[in-house]
């Protein structure tokens, strides 16, 4: 029994409250705290050491005087039983600089009830009066209750209720509520006009906002009462439920590939002594050495201008308006570059733009006085700290998002506060540690300084480390707090391939690992010093090796990355970038810089493919239920004699300056269905080629609709030539939308419907001698480019990136083997067995692999 503590006995296991104490420094707090926890006999005495040892990984000062220092997770063992050491320090303690702790909880916990604990602290500092009584007050049993009981101020009685209909759900989600599945939840919510609620014992969440959901900080078990009122109530419940069910499976098998991923042995570079490592999750390929440089996290100093309500409401609205804007194009490229899979991030940001309760937040503090900036600056920060606070990785890598987005509508609001991070770099050599980065962190490092990326959040599929690979920088993501603890100029080893960072290597080890990478090296940079020689196979047949380029200026990088015609230009971002409709005269100057660019070589230009997920504003197109069954491409084009007659006419107005041949140019129509619709676009082409007396130029077809596919023959006859669009092939012929999340490791152009499709495509056009292009993702691939090869293609269109490690795997083959490959492809049952083909190594990289 502790003579100057009151114990108190709740949920989460026992509380020690002190009240009155007085700490001569953080450490003594700590010390005061822990002392109580091994007297009361609810942890061994090694446990104050490791609380101690904690401060120097992680921050325990959550905000408006409370800290919550506990020990370190690997020290759980310690921990007897859980309990909790409040120590009440009315005349407050210096926690870091600037933060002053008036309440010190002290948490020892072996199981996930912290989180409990934590979640009633979140909610406790957002009610400043309630803390500022608990701090003055004299009642131990009060300042128990607030963080034991259920009665805390957040979840007071009458919230804890239901509405009039219920329905019943258990979380059988591995992962939790995590951003993913909650942002359908809030969807699915938002598309009913009842009132919703979802509650966890006696907290209560709205299920129309993001954070409100995941404050409930829901794991696998967590009882839910669902409930509804209003219009349609019952409607609206069976609505939100089917959708909680509906993600169970996904949920699941998503936590089972990422349990096999962890258990998959270590393949690559292995040091040979016994050497310190941090295992993480391995996020971008290859191996970097260099000295730990820890990322302190950017403080933003943000002016606080008060300015009119009315005026700064405004300003906020269209922050936020500009920031879904810049939101929606990066998930529309991140789809088509990258895949439905990676551009859901993004889309669970852009959710976090609408959220009630943080736009809520940001207008009361407007309304206390303070500038648009300030008061969402201040918003983001404190509910990216209650998610932070609730010690779930995944929730916390969620609080990195809701940072990045933040930065994304302050740079709306106000430019001068975009900004980067990581300007005190050393010059060269950096193993970047971090938290988390966000993807505009991430953007703007200088890969001449930085050599690779740790982070204790964050995962594989992160935007950044989507960036980092784009930047072609190894990194290892999810390494835990522990990376933080190592000191700053520490040698590292960061293998991007394993996943592990190995901390302080011998001589030996850097020797090695550094003969490793140079055997890497040397394989990028033999691709590369090839880059600029043709795909020709070792039995002499070459492969069109050609950029997907959007603009002129574009042109030079693609072709120093070995391109050698541009397959395919996408003219819809003429007009997405713009923010307008080009008229004819301004499609004439791209057009022309485009064919002055490539100097002769050819050039495909595909006429507008808007529609489905290409969706222009300005155009006030109407709204369909469908849009990629609906009217787009070259559906459009018929119909809109508006945007198609001035294209056309700049087009052919370029390839008449450009010369007799056209300087290269084909024009390319997206989205071909049937016959007539190629026959009817090719008139209007010689229509107003013959009114310009411009030069004839090949005019061809997108192969994007099975339908095209299979009646190649037929178009073949009016077609100068086919490029295959595979992202919409696969998507129709599997019935997967491109952008589904849900679905997106299964559509899989590699999936033998499609191959099959592709020969059927190769085989109609051979029949009138007509020349079949790719310019879908799967043809930057290199296997799936030797799959290509091997079916007939003769040109493959790619991100300019991807050319040098596609030409070296075509040369390395020959035509007979890919034909052999492609055959087996076509016979195969499903797209994993095509995948197995690429074992067998026919033209696969040589002996570093
Ligand atoms: C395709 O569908 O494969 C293609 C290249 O066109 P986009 O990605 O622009 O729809
Ligand atoms: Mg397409």
């Amino acid at each position: 029994m502790l003579a100057d503590s009151a114990r108190v006995r709740g949920a989460e296991g026992t509380t020690h409250v002190r009240i009155g104490a007085e700490a001569a420094s953080k450490e003594d707090a700590i010390r005061q705290a822990g002392q109580i926890l091994v007297a009361a006999g609810t942890v061994e005495a090694g446990y104050v050491q490791s609380m101690l040892s904690r401060e120097d990984v992680a921050n325990t000062f959550l905000g408006s005087g409370v800290a919550i220092p506990h020990g370190l997770k690997e020290d759980r063992a310690l921990v007897r039983h859980d309990g909790i050491a409040v120590l009440q320090v009315p005349d407050g303690v210096e926690w870091n600089p600037g933060q002053t702790a008036r309440l010190v909880v002290g948490i020892a916990a072996n199981s996930d009830s912290h989180i409990a604990i934590l979640r009633r602290l979140t909610r406790l500092i957002q009610d400043e009066a309630r803390l500022e009584a608990l701090i003055a007050s004299d009642d131990p049993e009060a300042i128990a209750r607030a963080l034991e009981g259920e009665e805390t101020a957040a979840a007071p009685a009458e919230a804890a209720t239901d509405y009039a209909q219920t329905a019943e759900w258990t979380v059988d989600y591995p992962a939790g509520l995590h951003a993913r599945p909650a942002s359908a939840w809030v969807e699915t919510a938002k598309g009913t006009e009842a009132r919703l609620r979802v509650r966890h014992g006696n907290y209560v969440a709205d299920p129309r906002s993001l954070i409100s959901l995941l404050q409930l900080g829901l794991r696998e078990g967590d009882r839910l009462i669902l409930s509804a009122e209003g219009t349609d109530a019952r409607a609206a419940l069976d609505a939100l439920v089917k959708t909680a069910r509906n993600l169970t499976a996904r949920e699941r098998r998503d936590a089972e590939l990422a349990a096999e991923k962890q258990r998959a042995p270590v393949t690559g570079w292995k040091p040979e002594g016994d050497i310190a490592m941090i295992a993480g999750v391995a996020a971008s390929p290859g191996i970097a050495i260099g000295t730990i440089h820890v990322l302190a996290a950017p403080d933003l100093d943000v002016p606080d201008t008060p300015v009119d309500l009315v005026a700064g409401g405004a300003e906020l609205d269209e922050a936020l308006t500009r920031t879904r804007a810049q939101m929606k194009s990066l998930i529309d490229d991140t789809t088509r570059r990258l895949g439905a899979s990676d551009a859901a991030i993004f889309r669970a940001q852009a959710e976090l733009l609408d959220d009630t309760d943080l736009i809520t937040l940001t207008c009361q503090l407007m309304v206390q006085g303070h500038g648009v900036a300030w008061s969402w600056h201040e918003a983001v920060g404190r509910v990216a700290g209650q998610l932070s606070a609730l010690g779930n990785p995944v929730l916390a890598a969620r609080a990195a998002d809701l940072h990045d987005v933040g930065r994304r509508v302050l740079a709306q609001i106000d430019s001068s506060l975009a900004i980067g991070t990581s300007d005190d770099l050393p010059d060269e050599g950096a193993i970047l540690v971090a938290s988390d980065l966000s993807p505009s962190d991430t953007a703007t490092l200088d890969p001449a300084r930085v050599a690779g990326i740790a982070t204790v959040l964050g995962g594989p599929t992160s935007h950044s480390a989507i960036l980092a690979r784009t930047l072609g920088l190894p990194s290892v993501v999810a390494g835990g707090a522990r990376l933080l603890g190592v000191a700053s100029g520490t040698t590292a080893i960061v293998d991007g391939d394993g996943g592990r960072v190995w901390i302080d290597p011998t001589e030996a080890d850097l020797a090695s690992a550094r003969a490793w990478i140079a055997a890497q090296q040397e394989r990028r940079a033999a691709e590369e010093a090839e880059r600029g020689r043709p795909a020709t196979t070792t039995d002499g047949v070459q492969i069109e090796i050609a950029a997907n380029v959007n603009r002129p200026d574009q042109v030079p990088f693609a072709l120093a990355q070995g391109g050698e015609a541009v397959g395919l230009m996408r003219t819809e971002f003429l007009f997405l970038e713009a923010r307008h409709s080009p008229d004819e005269d301004e499609q004439y100057a791209t057009y022309r810089g485009m064919i002055d660019a490539l100097e002769g070589r050819p050039l495909i230009v595909r006429a507008l493919d808007i529609g489905g997920d290409k969706q222009v504003p300005h155009l006030d197109l109407p709204e369909e239920e469908n849009p990629f069954l609906g009217v787009r491409g070259a559906r459009l084009l018929l119909r809109r004699p508006d945007l198609l007659d001035p294209q056309l006419r700049a087009l052919y107005r370029a390839a008449k300056d450009a010369g007799a041949d056209g300087g290269g140019l084909s024009i390319m129509f997206p989205m071909i269905t049937s016959v007539w619709e190629l026959v009817r676009l090719r008139a209007r082409c010689e229509e107003i080629r013959a009114a310009l007396d411009a030069p004839k130029v090949p005019v061809g077809i997108m192969i994007e609709v099975p339908a095209a596919a299979v009646q190649a023959r037929a178009l073949a006859q009016h077609a100068d030539f086919f490029s295959v669009g595979t992202n919409d092939l696969t998507q129709y012929a599997l019935a997967i939308d491109r952008q589904n999340p849900e679905l997106a490791a299964e559509a899989d152009s590699l999936h033998p419907a499609v191959l099959n499709l592709i020969a059927t495509c190769v085989e109609g056009a051979k029949a009138h001698g007509r020349p079949v292009g790719v310019c879908g993702g799967i043809a930057g691939d290199p296997f799936g480019a030797a799959l290509l090869a091997g079916l007939g293609v003769g040109e493959l269109s790619m991100t300019p990136r991807d050319i040098p490690a596609v030409k070296a795997r075509l040369r390395r083959a020959a035509m007979a083997e890919l034909r052999d490959l492609a055959q087996r492809a076509l016979a195969a049952s499903d797209p994993g067995e095509v995948r197995a083909l690429d074992e067998q190594n026919i033209g696969a990289a040589g002996s570093c692999e």
